[in-house]
C-alpha cells in the first residue's frame, strides 16, 4: 500500500476554504514564520477517505474478531459506553478551575466520587484515587503510597517481594519507587512457593506484590496466610488488579488481607484498549494509607456537596493531571451502573466458565503445565509441538491466518513456550467452539506438516517480522 504522500498530486485539493475575511492581526515574529509551503499530501477528499478506510481495514479489533490475548481482558466494549463518555465531554473536571468553580461541575465531581465508592466497594478498600493513567502507573502510585506510609512510621524498608510469575511491570514499578526486588519461585501447585516465601520474608520487606488469580489463571489458596505473615513483618500487601475480571463480586481483595490495589479500568470496566491507550489505573487503599493519597481528593460535605481537598500535608502529590483519564472513568461508571451487582458477578462467572471450557477442550492437544481448575484464563505450553520444531509463536501466527488474534505467548515467563488464552465473558459458545477447532487444527498440522506453520501468516500484508529489529529500529512509515 502506498503512503498518502505518494498519492499526492500537486494542486489537488480535498476542501476549498472561502477566502479569509479575518484581518491579519498581530503578525507572527519573523523567526516563527515558515519559509516554504508545508509538505502536506495534496489529495482529493475521496482519495483521503479511501486511503484511511483501507488502512483501518488492516486493523484487528474486538469489533471484528475474537481476541483471546491472555492477561489483557479484550472483552467487547459496548458502544453505549462511548455515548456516556461523550455526554460528559462538556463537563470535564477541569471545569472546576473555571470562575464558576465547583458549582459548575457538581455532577462531574459526584460521578468521580461515586465511581471511587463503587470501586472501593468492589475491591474492599476504603478510598480510591482515580488519578493513575494505567495499571503500571497505578502500581507505581501504590508503591509510592506504601513508601510514604513506612517513611511516616520511621520504618527502614528496602525490599519489595514478588512471585516469579508476576507481570514485568510489578518489579519495574517497585524499582522505580526505589526498592530492591526479591523474587520468589512458583511451586508445582502453580502459586508462589509458600515455604520459600516464608524464608524470603524479613522486616526490611516493604510490600508483597501479588496478582490473584495470578498470571497462570490460578487463585492462590494460601493468600490469607501470606498476608498474615507479611503483616507480621509490617509489610503491606499490594494487589495487582489486572485480573479482577475473574473475581468481581466473589472476593474482595481487601477482605483477604490486601492493603493497596490498582484496577485496570480498560481491562475490566468497559474501555477499548490496545495500541497503547487510553487506559486508567485507579488505586484503592485501606484507611491507614488515605493520608498519603494524591491530591486533590474529591470530598463530600455534610450537605452532599462535592469539593476538592487540596491541603493534605502527607500526600505524595499529584500523579496525573485532572483526576486521570476522565473519559475512561465515565465509561467505567456507566459499565458498573449498567451491569449492576448481579451483572458484574455474572460477568466474572461467565469469564471463568469460558476459560475452563477452552482449557478442557484443548487439554488433549496441548500440554497444561499447571493443570488445575483455572479462573478467567488458562495457560498451555507448546512443548509437545516443539518436538516437531513448532514453537508457540508459529501457532500464534497460524491463528492470524485463520482470523483470530493470537493469544499471549511466552508469558508468564515461568512456562516454556507459553500460550495464554483469555476468552472473556463476552464471547459466545459458538465463537469458542470455532476457535477451539482452529487450535486443534494447528496441533494436527504441527504433527502432519510442521513446515506449514513455520511459514504463517500467509494472508497478511506483512509476514514474519524480525521482531528484535522492529522493536529496536521502529519505522512506522514503512507500510508497503
Ligand atoms: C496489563 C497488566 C499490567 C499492566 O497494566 P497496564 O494497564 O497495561 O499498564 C500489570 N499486571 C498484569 C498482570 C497485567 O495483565
Amino acid at each position: 500500500m502506498q503512503l498518502i504522500y505518494e498519492k499526492s498530486i500537486p494542486g489537488r485539493k480535498g476542501v476549498k476554504l472561502p477566502a479569509s475575511d479575518v484581518p491579519t492581526a498581530a503578525p507572527l515574529p519573523e523567526n516563527l514564520l515558515r519559509g516554504e509551503k508545508a509538505g502536506l499530501a495534496e489529495v482529493s477528499e475521496m482519495d483521503l477517505v479511501r486511503h484511511f478506510t483501507n488502512l483501518s481495514r488492516r486493523n484487528f479489533s474486538v469489533d471484528t474478531n475474537f481476541y483471546p490475548l491472555g492477561s489483557c481482558t479484550m472483552k467487547y466494549n459496548a458502544k453505549v459506553l462511548e455515548n456516556a463518555a461523550a455526554l460528559f465531554a462538556p463537563f470535564h473536571p477541569m471545569t472546576a478551575l473555571l470562575p464558576q468553580g465547583n458549582d459548575f461541575c457538581q455532577g462531574t465531581l459526584g460521578m468521580l466520587y461515586d465511581l471511587g465508592q463503587m470501586l472501593a466497594d468492589i475491591t474492599g478498600m476504603d478510598e480510591v484515587t482515580t488519578q493513575p493513567l494505567a495499571g503500571a502507573h497505578g502500581e507505581m502510585t501504590g508503591i509510592m503510597l506504601i513508601a510514604a506510609y513506612h517513611k511516616a512510621k520511621g520504618n527502614r524498608k528496602r525490599y519489595v517481594l514478588v512471585p516469579d510469575s508476576s507481570h514485568g511491570t510489578n518489579p519495574a514499578s517497585a524499582a522505580m519507587a526505589g526498592y530492591e526486588i526479591i523474587t520468589v519461585p512458583t511451586a508445582p501447585y502453580g502459586d508462589m512457593d509458600i515455604e520459600l516465601f516464608k524464608k524470603a520474608m524479613n522486616d526490611e520487606v516493604a510490600a508483597v506484590m501479588m496478582t490473584c488469580p495470578n498470571t497462570l489463571g490460578l487463585f492462590n489458596p494460601h493468600i490469607k496466610e501470606i498476608s498474615d505473615i507479611a503483616h507480621s513483618h509490617d509489610a503491606l500487601m499490594y494487589y495487582d488488579g489486572a485480573n479482577l475480571n475473574a473475581i468481581m463480586g466473589k472476593v474482595k481483595p481487601g477482605d483477604i488481607g490486601f492493603d493497596v490495589i490498582h484496577v485496570n479500568l480498560h481491562k475490566t470496566f468497559g474501555t477499548p484498549h490496545g495500541g497503547g491507550g487510553p487506559g486508567a489505573g485507579p488505586v484503592g487503599v485501606k484507611k491507614g494509607l488515605i493520608p498519603f493519597l494524591p491530591c486533590p481528593r474529591i470530598v463530600m460535605d455534610d450537605d452532599g456537596r462535592f469539593g476538592l481537598e487540596t491541603a493534605n500535608p502527607g500526600s505524595i502529590g499529584r500523579t496525573a493531571s485532572f483526576f486521570g483519564n476522565f473519559g475512561v472513568m465515565v465509561k467505567a461508571y456507566a459499565y458498573i451502573i449498567m451491569l449492576g451487582r448481579e451483572g458484574l458477578i455474572r460477568a466474572s462467572e461467565q469469564a471463568v466458565l469460558n476459560a475452563n471450557y477452552i482449557k478442557e477442550k484443548l487439554k488433549p492437544w496441548y500440554d497444561v503445565p499447571y493443570d488445575m481448575t483455572c479462573m478467567h484464563e488458562c495457560v498451555f505450553s507448546a512443548s509437545r509441538q516443539l518436538k516437531q520444531g513448532v514453537h508457540a509463536i508459529d501457532i500464534a501466527k497460524y491463528l492470524i491466518d485463520r482470523g483470530y488474534h493470537p493469544p499471549t505467548v511466552y508469558f508468564p515467563l515461568i512456562v516454556k513456550e507459553a500460550i495464554m488464552i483469555e476468552p472473556t465473558e463476552t464471547e459466545s459458545k459458538a465463537t469458542l467452539d470455532a476457535f477451539i477447532e482452529v487450535m486443534i487444527e494447528a496441533a494436527k498440522t504441527a504433527e502432519s506438516n510442521p513446515q506449514a506453520l513455520l511459514e504463517a501468516p500467509l494472508t497478511m500484508p506483512i509476514g514474519r517480522l524480525d521482531e528484535t529489529k522492529a522493536a529496536r529500529e521502529q519505522n512506522v512509515c514503512c507500510l508497503v
